[in-house]
């Protein structure tokens, strides 16, 4: 097993009010059992067919977070059980989530990520993006899934002043889009901060930070 078990207790005490999650992809299940030992009970997986087995293999009252990129065909598999969908970055998804949640009899919770980074790479919805989703008219109608908030990753650099601009920028929509009182969408989570950038992500208003190799070493695959 290998869990940096100082480091999680140090992380949980340092970080009290703010939620953690421990992202546990790639990880073996006895990982995540000694972590549950510990108290965790928020996961975070970025691959569907990986958390389904982890989910059937493990305590049912862990909350699993979906943190990878969900394509619109692969929602169905983890809507019966899945706590918190971070990556939603299109209405093409939040309808399908929806209609899920409506199969499952259940509301799914979401966050909107938003592209931060300066890369390419990084998934998300600009500003219009996100515009044209709030202000959607078919969104209050869908009854089986709520916005929650908002996500985001910033750039993977050594610039701590480029991670700190785009934190900043996440909290500032985040603030913009508070006052939006749908009954599906009420804005209270910024998920930002990973191993890296967690604590400057703190310093710029994060509630809730995404965490893997701090806790269980690093990643030995590569683009994991
Ligand atoms: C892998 C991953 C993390 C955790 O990364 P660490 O650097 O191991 O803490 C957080 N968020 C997302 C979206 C990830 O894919």
């Amino acid at each position: 097993m290998s869990i940096n078990t100082q480091q999680y207790l140090h992380l949980k005490t340092s970080i009290n009010n703010i939620t953690l999650i421990a992202v546990s992809k790639t990880r073996p299940t006895e990982d995540i059992s000694g972590l549950y030992d510990l108290g965790q009970r928020d996961f975070g997986e970025n691959y569907v067919q990986e958390m389904v087995d982890k989910y059937e293999a493990l305590p049912k009252d862990i909350r699993w977070h979906f943190i990878g990129h969900l394509q619109t065909n692969k929602v169905k598999f983890i809507a019966p059980f899945v706590s918190l969908i971070h990556g939603v970055d299109s209405f093409k998804l939040v309808q399908e989530i929806n209609k899920q949640g409506e199969k499952n009899n259940r509301i799914i919770n979401c966050l909107l990520q938003i592209h931060i980074a300066q890369e390419e790479t990084k998934f998300g919805l600009n500003e219009d993006e996100l515009d044209d989703i709030f202000g959607s008219p078919e969104l209050k109608n869908l009854k089986n899934i709520k916005i929650c908030g908002l996500m985001g990753m910033a750039s993977f650099t050594e610039n701590k002043e480029t991670i700190r601009n785009e934190f900043r920028y996440l909290k500032t929509l985040y603030h913009s889009y508070a006052q939006l009182q749908l009954t599906n969408c009420k804005l209270q989570v910024v998920s930002m901060g990973m191993s890296a950038d967690y604590k400057i992500a703190i310093e710029e208003g994060s509630n809730m930070v995404r965490i893997g190799s701090l806790i269980f070493g690093n990643r030995t695959t590569i683009n994991k």
